[in-house]
């Protein structure tokens, strides 16, 4: 039995003082408020919050940080001096064709371990570079998923793996260039390549499997059903992009004559284990569709911001019952606090209105509903039974000092977090990453050998 002493922990939806969380393997036995830090018990200095999920992440995209805002395409080609959604992507293929198992394990191992720093003890990775140049298979066809599982454990944080199918260009467009990597050529296929990998993920292990739909853009209809009903036989979450750029929108409606969500929908693709991503750009039917089948919408405010997607409807998808989740996407920024009171003060900006959702809203998004969402309902809170996963903020930095410890949400940062423990096992101390070590430099030896710096 370990005992971690909390100077204050958010138990439920609330800040108590003096908190003994007693852990035994990987879960938490008991949990004692008001008491005195016993011999032995590690203490942890700040707010303690229960481990944070990050619902949606591409890892290889941390490798455009910082390199996509001057409108420069692939070979110095200009865009106006500007970057568009567009321009972005060419530049993320660039990266994605420049990776291999081996490349991608230590690029992402690094990602995750910044992940780690800021306090995410769960990520989602939507997983579609499954295939080697031109769309050769691997030796193995899962090298590249398990280079991820592999890069998760390196990290010492748990991987819901969205094994995501991806078959066209767009609607009715053959795959062209590197998106060839991303096919599996038809969804019985992908099928079975995904059931291969699920059977190397052991129960009781920090990885866990889900599925995905690249978006309507890149899977027909049919194969949607296909891996649909995958997903349902299995009980496995399901995710996918929604209706992120009005454009998706417009092709969606000149080929089925409806939106993306009445498609998905029709197709039996919603409900409580389903989880659309962005969910921007939605008809008042699109939100009721998604609240009434109790549909999570992953919100990714950073990358929505840089990619100039838009504010999407978070105060109405709320209310019609969708849960909301947080996900940094493409790793524009990585910190789960900018995230969560993003859906507040980017709703602030739509509405010109303050007081949408407070503290304990938005961090059960980025706690118990982004866990549920990636498979791992037994996560996300701090009490008995559950996994032991917690974060500790420090509340005597320059950022959060003087703060109320329940609004420290609204007032920390990822350079905040200070001990992180997954699963009964400290994995940051003293805001150090124990098992990565130097994380900044395993980024940029990570970025320059897939980005050519
Ligand atoms: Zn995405």
């Amino acid at each position: 039995m370990t005992g971690y002493w909390c100077e204050a922990a958010w138990l439920g939806d609330q800040v108590a003082e003096r908190v003994l969380v007693e852990v035994a393997g990987d879960r938490i036995a008991a949990v004692h408020r008001g008491v005195s830090q016993p011999d032995g018990a590690v203490r942890l200095a700040g707010l303690t919050l229960p481990g944070l999920a990050n619902g949606h992440s591409h890892a290889f995209h941390r490798a455009l940080r910082g390199r996509t805002h001057g409108g420069h395409g692939p070979g110095g080609r200009t865009h106006g001096g500007r970057g568009t959604f567009w321009t972005w992507r060419e530049l993320m293929y660039q990266v994605a064709d420049g990776l291999d198992p081996d490349r991608y394990f230590a690029l992402a191992r690094a990602v995750y371990a910044e992940m780690a720093l800021a306090g995410v003890s769960c990520v989602g990775e939507f997983h579609h570079l499954h295939h080697g140049p031109g769309g050769t298979r691997y030796a193995d066809p899962n090298a590249m998923s398990h280079a991820l599982l592999a890069a998760a454990a390196g990290a010492g944080i748990r991987i819901t793996l969205l094994d995501t199918c991806y078959l066209a260009g767009g609607v009715g467009a053959e795959l062209s260039g590197v998106q060839r990597r991303f096919g599996d050529g038809s969804a019985v296929s992908w099928a079975e390549r995904v059931d291969a990998l699920s059977g190397a993920l052991p129960a009781g292990s920090p990885a866990r499997l889900g599925v995905a739909v690249h978006s309507l853009r890149a899977v027909p209809l049919p194969d949607v059903d296909t891996v649909v009903a995958f997903a349902a036989a299995r009980r496995l979450p399901l995710h996918v992009h929604l209706s992120e750029q009005p454009a998706e929108n417009e092709a969606c409606l000149a080929a089925y004559g409806c939106t993306p969500t009445a498609a998905l929908a029709d197709r039996g693709a919603l409900g409580t284990d389903s989880t659309a991503v962005h969910a921007t750009h939605l008809t008042s039917v699109d939100i009721a569709l998604l609240g009434a089948s109790g549909t999570a919408v992953c919100l990714c405010p950073t990358t929505e911001r840089d990619l100039a997607d838009g504010i999407g409807p978070a105060p109405e998808l709320a209310a019609a019952g969708s849960p909301l989740t947080l996900g940094s996407d493409s790793h524009a920024v990585v910190d789960l606090f900018e995230e969560a009171r993003a859906v507040e003060l980017d709703e602030r900006l739509r509405s010109g209105r303050r007081g949408h959702f407070g503290a304990p809203a938005l961090l059960r998004a980025a706690t118990a509903d982004g866990h549920r969402s990636l498979g791992w309902p037994e996560a996300g809170r701090i009490e008995p039974g559950a996994l032991a996963d917690l974060v500790t903020v420090a509340l005597d930095t320059p950022r959060t000092a003087g703060t109320d410890p329940a609004q420290a949400v609204f007032a920390a940062t990822a350079a905040d977090v200070r001990q992180v423990v997954v699963g009964g096992r400290q994995v940051v101390r003293d805001g150090a990453h124990l098992q990565v070590g130097d994380v900044g430099a395993a980024l940029a030896a990570a970025v320059a050998a897939v980005a050519g710096r």
